[in-house]
């Protein structure tokens, strides 16, 4: 995990971008800490792209600054900042040896002689493990290894911060999965600052340290992938990152610590976290992610508990995905299996009667 110094290492200060009429990135405001991995997470042409590359100097911002180390990067020039950028495509010469792609970007680095270059080189191999597979041409490795010849070769020029524009895009999901934990292992060991472009939320809570959920040109919420996922700002927020139990809620009033809401798909009241400023009568919305139902046969104690049947299931080993009927709503419920030796049992079959309660302390009550 990053150390946040006092001073943000990035700052991205009203940054707006417009192609002619059209405005791709609206007003962010950002910063980054030395040494983090920052995600830029959001759908199709939310902006991005757009963003990285303003960082890295492709793009000239309509409106605002950028700040790296304390220098404003205005008048930068993208080959005198001290970012360098991984292209989904990795763009690496199909002719060239590993060894002579890693070292491609040294070559006019001034002051670097032939045997500090050919170290360098040695160590970013060593680094991303392909010390073995040096002498090798890009199509005698795996789709994984040339995307760690492309981190080496970008690691190699030593840039103060790196931007990966989906760096996983091209790999498979397995293979994705295991090159999430190799790059944060790079990264650690590095100490660069790493900032990741990502439609994938799964991507984006793995290997991120904080996450700026985009949309439409904005960010809507910045945070660690647990503030994000646990207390979403708004049910754009809630329903991109994870699945989401949603119901238009009417604010009743409060009760010790919390905030009493009528549910009307629920069939009456339900208890739920506080949030402060909301006022009876005010129209908001109740979220409750999957993995927060708790499904029982028999109607436990306490707050939140509604009646219903099991509709649908999908048995995954350890855990269950259950679709659960209420009287006005249909609910989506993650459980993990109970253990009866050494095989997963379901907590309840199709078509049984079952309860679904949730914790108010779950339940998140969202306004935007
Ligand atoms: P994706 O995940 O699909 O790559 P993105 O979030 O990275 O999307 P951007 O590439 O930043 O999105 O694009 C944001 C919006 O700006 C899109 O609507 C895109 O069409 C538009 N856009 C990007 N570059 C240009 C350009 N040079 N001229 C005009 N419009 C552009």
């Amino acid at each position: 995990m990053a150390a946040q110094d006092d001073a943000p290492f990035l700052r991205i200060e009203g940054v707006s971008k417009s192609f002619g009429t059209f405005e791709a990135v609206k007003n962010v405001s950002l910063t980054v800490g030395k040494g983090e991995i920052f995600s830029l997470l959001g759908g199709s042409g939310c902006g991005k792209t757009t963003l990285l590359r303003m960082l890295a100097g492709f793009e000239t911002p309509t409106k605002g600054r950028i700040f790296l180390d304390g220098h404003d990067m205005a008048a930068v020039p993208p080959w005198e900042r001290p970012v360098h950028m991984m292209f989904q495509s990795y763009a690496i010469f199909p002719h060239m040896t590993v060894e002579a792609n890693v070292g491609y970007g040294l070559k006019h680095e001034v002051g670097l002689s032939k045997a500090d270059r050919a170290a360098r080189v040695a160590a970013m191999l060593d680094l991303v493990q392909l010390s073995p597979f040096a002498k090798r041409k890009p199509h005698q490795i795996s789709g994984g290894q040339r995307q760690r010849v492309a981190l080496a070769r970008a690691l190699a020029r030593q840039p103060k911060l790196l931007l990966l524009d989906e760096p996983l895009a091209a790999l498979d999901k397995k293979l994705r999965e295991h090159t999430q934990f190799e790059l944060m292992s790079i990264q650690e060991r590095t100490g660069v600052t790493f900032i990741v472009v990502t439609h994938d939320q799964e991507e984006a809570m793995t290997l991120s340290d904080r996450i700026a959920v985009m949309d439409k040109g904005e960010v809507r919420q910045v945070g660690t992938p647990t503030e994000v996922y646990e207390s979403p700002s708004s049910r754009f927020v809630a329903g991109f990152i994870g699945s989401v139990n949603s119901f238009e809620a009417t604010v009743v009033g409060r009760e010790a610590s919390h905030l009493r809401l009528d549910v009307p798909a629920l069939g009456g009241e339900v208890l739920t976290r506080d949030m402060p400023g909301l006022v009876a009568g005010q129209n908001v919305s109740l979220a409750v992610r999957p993995e927060k139902l708790r499904i029982t046969k028999d109607r436990p104690e306490g707050p939140n508990c509604l009646a219903g049947h099991v509709k649908d299931l999908a048995y995954f080993g350890k855990d269950s995905l259950y679709r659960i009927a209420l009287p006005g709503a249909l609910v989506q419920a993650h459980a993990v299996n109970a253990r009866r030796g050494d095989e997963g049992a379901r907590i309840a079959d199709w078509d049984d009667a079952v309860w679904v309660s949730f914790d108010p302390s779950s339940a998140i009550v969202l306004v935007d």
